[in-house]
């Protein structure tokens, strides 16, 4: 679980844009606001397993997983990490702020190009995120629907 960054939305009357490691962002997002020269990195739509809100998030590769980011994103093993703090729609505490965020759509991916000494946005592996079927299942489970859920994808261009 993400720490609790109140102090600092409750001073802001906008929304993130988008977030990092649980901290709201309020400028459009950029490669560079990330850490230090990661080759890959990302902003992805993830949604609560527990109340639905859906935030966009930067990502990049982990600490522990070796190769690339994208290929992990591609065969299900990259790890989105917990959601944001936030409340469910009712104003408590979400629940899901402990469960890993289930991916919607890779919104932007950029790699480092070291000949262009840049990071170069890579549209063809951009869009959304194909949730295996287990997971559908988990989800179910853990909100109590006898029903398939709409995954409704929502693109940059949204
Ligand atoms: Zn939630």
């Amino acid at each position: 679980m993400h720490p609790d960054y109140s102090d600092f939305l409750d001073r802001i009357p906008e929304a993130p844009q988008w977030w990092f490691n649980g901290v709201p962002r309020y400028n459009p997002f950029s490669p560079l606001d990330l850490s230090v020269r990661p080759r890959e990195v990302g902003l992805a739509l993830v949604r609560c397993q527990d109340c639905g809100t859906e935030f966009s998030i930067g990502i990049e590769p982990t600490l522990f997983a070796e190769g690339s980011m994208f290929d992990q994103i591609a065969l299900d093993h990259f790890n989105y990490d917990d959601p944001p703090r936030h409340a469910s729609p009712d104003g408590s505490r979400c629940a899901g702020e402990t469960m890993g965020a289930t991916p919607i759509c890779l919104l932007e991916a950029w790699q480092w190009e070291s000949e262009a000494m840049d990071f170069v946005r890579q549209p063809q592996l951009e869009g959304p995120i194909v949730i295996p079927e287990y997971r559908v299942h988990r989800w179910l489970a853990a909100v109590g629907s006898a029903s398939r859920p709409s995954i409704e994808v929502v693109g940059p261009d949204n």
